[in-house]
C-alpha cells in the first residue's frame, strides 16, 4: 500500500480588491447554527470601529482584538480562551473570522479548534491530534508572505517547545483575499513578511520531499514574488503568491532556513518573517543564487536587515537556538537526505547562527 499524503486545501476562496464587503454574504448562511454569533479575531493593528463597519458585524458579534507584538503563545491562547468560554455560555458561534497577519490566522485557526476539542492548547502541538471537527471559519489576511490563510498549520509557542498544531480541521473552510488591505502595512514589516513566502518557495523547491503538485505552486508562486519585488509591486499578485506558496510548503516541506529561524525566535522573541531574513542572508553557502537575488530584492525595496543580532547572545543561549534547530528532523531531512545528522551538526549550526 502507498501511503501519499491526503492532502486539504482551503474549499472556497474569494479574492479582488473589496472583496472584504462580501463577509456578510459568506457568514448569512451559517447565523442559524451555535448561538448565531461570529468571533472576529481580529489583529490590534486595526481599530475596532473601524473593522465593525468595514466588516458590517452584527452587534452580537464577539470581538477579540490580538496583541500580535509576540507569536502565539499557549499561555496567551489559554486566557482568551477561558474569557470567550465565559461569553459563550456553552454555546458555540456560527463563525470564526480571523483578520490581520499570520499570527491573527493562526490564533482563529486554534480558536476553532479548541471550542470543539477540549482541554489546553499544549494537549493539540503535534500532528493530527484534535479528535471533532472545528467551529466554520474564515481567514482574511491583512498582510500577505506567511501562507497561514491556506494551510492546516498554526504556529503555537509553549513554554517547552515551539511547535504548531497540524490538522485538517485547522485549515480554513473559506478566505477572502482582498488586497486594499495591504495599502496600510508598514514597508519593513511588509516586506519581511512578503520574504516568508519567497522563502518557502525556495526551501520547497530545493528539497527532496517536492512532488509535482507542490513544484507548480511553489514555481508560480516565486514566479508571482519575483515579479512584485524586482519589476512592478502588485498587492493582489503578492496575496496570490502567498497563498501558493502556502500550499507548496504544507504539503512539502521547509529546508535549512525555517529550522535556524525558530532557534532565533524561541530565544531571541524574534517574528517570523525578520528571523528568516535575517537567517536566509547567511545561508549563501546552500542557497547562493537565491541569497544574491534576495538581497537584489531587499536593496530595491530599500530594507536592511538588523545586523549583529548575536552580539549579546550567551553561549548557553546558542546552545539552546542549535538545540531548537536541531529538533526539526523533518525539515532538515528534506534539505540533506536522510544522513542530514553528518552534515548539518551542532558546531555548524552554532557557526551559521554567529555570523548573524
Ligand atoms: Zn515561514
Amino acid at each position: 500500500m502507498t501511503s501519499h499524503k491526503n492532502c486539504r486545501n482551503v474549499v472556497q476562496y474569494i479574492f479582488g480588491k473589496g472583496s472584504s464587503s462580501q463577509l456578510q454574504q459568506v457568514l448569512a448562511p451559517h447565523r442559524s447554527s451555535g448561538n448565531g454569533s461570529a468571533v472576529v479575531v481580529v489583529d490590534h493593528f486595526f481599530k475596532k470601529q473601524e473593522m465593525t463597519a468595514r466588516l458590517g458585524m452584527e452587534p452580537k458579534d464577539i470581538y477579540i482584538t490580538l496583541d500580535s507584538t509576540n507569536e502565539p503563545y499557549a499561555d496567551y491562547i489559554n486566557a482568551i480562551m477561558a474569557d470567550l468560554r465565559k461569553d459563550l455560555n456553552g454555546k458555540l458561534p456560527c463563525a470564526i473570522v480571523g483578520v490581520g497577519g499570520g499570527c491573527a490566522m493562526d490564533i482563529a485557526k486554534i480558536i476553532s479548534v479548541l471550542l470543539t476539542n477540549p482541554g489546553p492548547v499544549e494537549d493539540y502541538q503535534g500532528w493530527d491530534i484534535p479528535k471533532n471537527p472545528a467551529v466554520f471559519k474564515v481567514g482574511m489576511p491583512t498582510i500577505s508572505g506567511t501562507g497561514a490563510e491556506g494551510t492546516r498549520t498554526a504556529v503555537l509557542t509553549s513554554k517547552i517547545r515551539k511547535l504548531g498544531i497540524n490538522s485538517d480541521f485547522s485549515v480554513y473552510d473559506q478566505i477572502i483575499l482582498d488586497p486594499d488591505f495591504m495599502a496600510t502595512v508598514p514597508k519593513e514589516q511588509f516586506f519581511w513578511t512578503a520574504m516568508d513566502c519567497y522563502i518557502h518557495d525556495v526551501e520547497s523547491l530545493r528539497g527532496s520531499m517536492i512532488d509535482e503538485m507542490s513544484t507548480a505552486f511553489a514555481q508560480k508562486s516565486l514566479e508571482l514574488v519575483r515579479d512584485v519585488f524586482l519589476n512592478k509591486m502588485d498587492h493582489g499578485k503578492l496575496m496570490v503568491a502567498s497563498y501558493l506558496g502556502g500550499c507548496a510548503v504544507a504539503n512539502s516541506n521547509v529546508g535549512i532556513c525555517h529550522p535556524l529561524s525558530y532557534g532565533l525566535s524561541l530565544v531571541l522573541g524574534l517574528h517570523h518573517g525578520i528571523a528568516n531574513c535575517i537567517a536566509f542572508d547567511k545561508l549563501g553557502e546552500y542557497y547562493k543564487d537565491e541569497v544574491v537575488e534576495f538581497r537584489q530584492m531587499m536593496k530595491r525595496f530599500n530594507v536592511d536587515i538588523p545586523r549583529n543580532v548575536m552580539k549579546d547572545v550567551t553561549d548557553e543561549q546558542f546552545d539552546r537556538m542549535a538545540e531548537a534547530t536541531l529538533k526539526n528532523e523533518k525539515p532538515l531531512t528534506n534539505a540533506f537526505g536522510p544522513d542530514w545528522k553528518k552534515i548539518f551538526s551542532k558546531d555548524k549550526v552554532i557557526a551559521l547562527l554567529r555570523q548573524m
